[in-house]
This record gives C-alpha cells, sequence and structure tokens, in this order.
C-alpha cells in the first residue's frame, strides 16, 4: 500500500524501517502500560497499552500492509485471534465451517460458541455443492482454512466468498500455512485473515502469538473494539520477536517449500508410505486450484505410513527432525496429528475426516534436503529390514 516494492523488499523497508526519533533500524520495544497526557482536553494518540502500544502498532501495521488490508491485530497466541474474530458473531448465528479444521478452532467452535447460542456444520469446503447444502437463513460466516491442516485439502476462497457475500455472511480465512508470502486471501474476498504467527511468521518456535487483519474499515473499527474490549493482545517483547522473524520470511518460505517439493516426491517413491499428501504434487485433487490462488502449495506436508508399527519406529529413527506440536519453524517438525493438534477431537470425528493413527505431519525447516531425504529414507529402511523390533 504505501510504495510499490515487491513483497520481499517490503517485508525489509516499509514503514518501521528506521525509527524516527533515533534512527533506530529496529523498532523499538515500548514497555510503558501508560503513557503521561499532556493537556486534559487532548489526550495523545497513545493512553494505555491494551488500547494501543506502539510496538504491537508497528507489527499491527506492517501485518496489514503484507496482507493488503486497512488494519491489522495483534493478539497473545493465534487462538487468541481466532477466538476474538470469532465475537463478531452473536447468538443464534450460523458458522459454516471446514471439515478438518485446527483442532483449537474445532474446540473453540464446539465446546464454547454451542454455549453462547452459535451453531456450526462442518463441511467438507473442496465440494461446494455441499458448502451450499450446508446454508441456513442464520449462516453469518464462512470459516475456511486452505491448505488445510492436516490433509493439505485445499479451498476455493474466491468461490467461498462469493458464496458468503450472496447471503450476507462473513468470510475468515486461516492462512497460517501459507502467509502473505505465498497466498493473500483478502485479495480473493475473505473479510478477515487469521495467523498462528507462531508458525512460518515468526518462524523460530521461540514465541507464541496471533494475527487478524481485515480490508474493510467499519470491520477494523469493530475488531479493534473487540481486541481491546476482550484483551487478549500481544506483549510487547513477543511482537518485536515476530518483527524479527518476518524479515526473513521470503527466504525461508522458498527454501522450505522447494524441500518439501522434493521430500513429498521422495515420499511417493517409498512402498512403506501408503499416502502422501501435498498440494504440490500433480496428483492431489486440487493441485490447478492451489496454482491458481497461492504463489506455492507450501511447506507443509502430511503422509500416511503402512501401519502403528512402523509409524512407532520410524518416529523413535529419524533424527533430524524434532517429534513435536506446531509447524514453520526453522527446523524440521514431525508431529502426530492424532496425538497432537487433533487430540481434542473425539476419535470417531478424527477417523471420520481421515485423520487416521498412521498419519504423520511433516512442516519441512532450514535444513540441507538431501539430509532429509535420506534420514527418512534409512528410518523407514530400518523398519523394512527390522519389522519386528518395535
Ligand atoms: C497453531 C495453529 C493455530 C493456533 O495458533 P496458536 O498460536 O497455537 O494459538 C491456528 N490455526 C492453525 C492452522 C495453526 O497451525
Amino acid at each position: 500500500m504505501e510504495n510499490d516494492f515487491s513483497f520481499e523488499t517490503k517485508l525489509l523497508h516499509n514503514r518501521h524501517k528506521i525509527d524516527p526519533a533515533t534512527g533506530a533500524v529496529s523498532v523499538p520495544i515500548q514497555h510503558a502500560s501508560t503513557f503521561h497526557q499532556f493537556d486534559i482536553d487532548q489526550f495523545g494518540k497513545y493512553d494505555y497499552s491494551r488500547s494501543l502500544n506502539p510496538t504491537r502498532e508497528a507489527l499491527e501495521e506492517v501485518i496489514a500492509d503484507l496482507e493488503g488490508g486497512t488494519k491489522g491485530f495483534a493478539f497473545s497466541s493465534g487462538m487468541a485471534a481466532i477466538s476474538t474474530a470469532f465475537l463478531l458473531l452473536s447468538q443464534n448465528d450460523h458458522v459454516i465451517i471446514t471439515e478438518d479444521v485446527y483442532g483449537g478452532t474445532f474446540r473453540m467452535v464446539t465446546e464454547v460458541l454451542t454455549r453462547y447460542g452459535i451453531e456450526h456444520t462442518f463441511v467438507d469446503m473442496t465440494n461446494l455443492e455441499k458448502v451450499k447444502q450446508a446454508i441456513k437463513p442464520n449462516t453469518k460466516l464462512f470459516y475456511v482454512e486452505t491448505p488445510s491442516n492436516p490433509l493439505l485439502k485445499v479451498t476455493d476462497i474466491s468461490a467461498i466468498c462469493q458464496l458468503a457475500k450472496q447471503c450476507g455472511a462473513l468470510t475468515f480465512v486461516d492462512n497460517t500455512f501459507l502467509t502473505p508470502a505465498h497466498q493473500r486471501p483478502l485479495e480473493l474476498g475473505a473479510d478477515v485473515v487469521l495467523h498462528s504467527a507462531t508458525k512460518f511468521l515468526s518462524g523460530h518456535s521461540d514465541v507464541v502469538a496471533g494475527l487478524a487483519v481485515v480490508k474493510d474499515e467499519a470491520l477494523g473499527k469493530r475488531l479493534g473494539y473487540l481486541q481491546n474490549a476482550f484483551g487478549a493482545i500481544l506483549g510487547v517483547q513477543d511482537a518485536w520477536l515476530v518483527l524479527r522473524g518476518l524479515k526473513t520470511l521470503h527466504v525461508r518460505l522458498e527454501h522450505s517449500v522447494k524441500s518439501a517439493q522434493k521430500i513429498a516426491e521422495f515420499l511417493q517413491t517409498q512402498p512403506l508410505v501408503k499416502n502422501v499428501y501435498y498440494p504440490g504434487l500433480t496428483d492431489h485433487p486440487q493441485y490447478d486450484l492451489q496454482h491458481k490462488q497461492a504463489q506455492s502449495p507450501g511447506a507443509v506436508l502430511s503422509f500416511e505410513l503402512q501401519d502403528e508399527a512402523l509409524l512407532r519406529s520410524f518416529i523413535a529413527k529419524v533424527k533430524i527432525p524434532v517429534f513435536a506440536v506446531s509447524l514453520g519453524a526453522v527446523e524440521s517438525i514431525l508431529s502426530y496429528p492424532a496425538k497432537m493438534s487433533h487430540a481434542s477431537m473425539p476419535e470417531s470425528e478424527r477417523l471420520q475426516r481421515g485423520i487416521s493413527n498412521t498419519l504423520l505431519r511433516l512442516s519441512v525447516g532450514l535444513e540441507n534436503t538431501d539430509d532429509l531425504i535420506a534420514d527418512f529414507k534409512s528410518a523407514l529402511q530400518d523398519h523394512a529390514k527390522n519389522p519386528v523390533e518395535v
């Protein structure tokens, strides 16, 4: 918005490149909770840090610009951003939500919003007919996560936004997996973009943070009101860490995406790997759509192993990735959705969504790709040679 620089240049050369007061080339961390008012009749821009803080504001302006929005908001976690955005809804509203949504969002919708009289319908959003059938007179929100977690299904963002507009509903898109570097939902018609900035945006597994961005100014005022009312704001140290992580977003993602593509292709050739889910594979059902609406298939993939014994030995034998929850970091992260991100989903719901007990999710980091492939290869071969070990 502020200039015509390309995305990667804007990550470094934006309004907050230089502190106007001192020339400092890093955004100052403003710890103050309150601000002296010099004039009883006219208060300054800042009065109390829950409402507005200069360090948090810098991050909010940077993310708004990167997503092509008018207003950004920083929260204490991705779930705080998502939950606060849900407060735009009222009693008796209905939400249409993607089926394999992040486990925490599933919990919020099924266990919390229901107590406030907000209904929901889960649908496979890759099927527009099913989405249309789920529409009710009180549908006020379409909630999209694409590519989805953990099965990497791809939803047509523009098509959902069009449907939402026809029924006067809002569209929220969780853009955690691709970030504005590779997908910009506001340009495709979305109303609110949500992020777990804990993941790729910060990128170093050292901060928990959430972001929201809107394009419409009136909606921005409503969300700003809710951010202040609910109060789940991001602290200044963490805002600074996200700002620092953002500077390398483009190069980190570029490397990880290339690496993820090679690893997905390698896993496809392995007889002990049953299925590979990655929108960069030509046989992915929404391969074309992904290439149309996003700049890359992302750096997260999932794969299913032949059986649980293999899964256990694979996890025990791989040396490079950390075995952990979370994704989007400099180090590769291997996760077990059934016991991690989707542990809060009842088993029957989980299996119905295809999140089986033999599914692993890999978030590809910045290691040498061949090292990762060699590591996976030997973990699979060890088991093939010695299958009774576990
Ligand atoms: C991690 C994650 C969240 C939740 O974010 P937190 O920062 O952990 O609260 C939401 N959506 C997606 C897709 C995520 O990966």
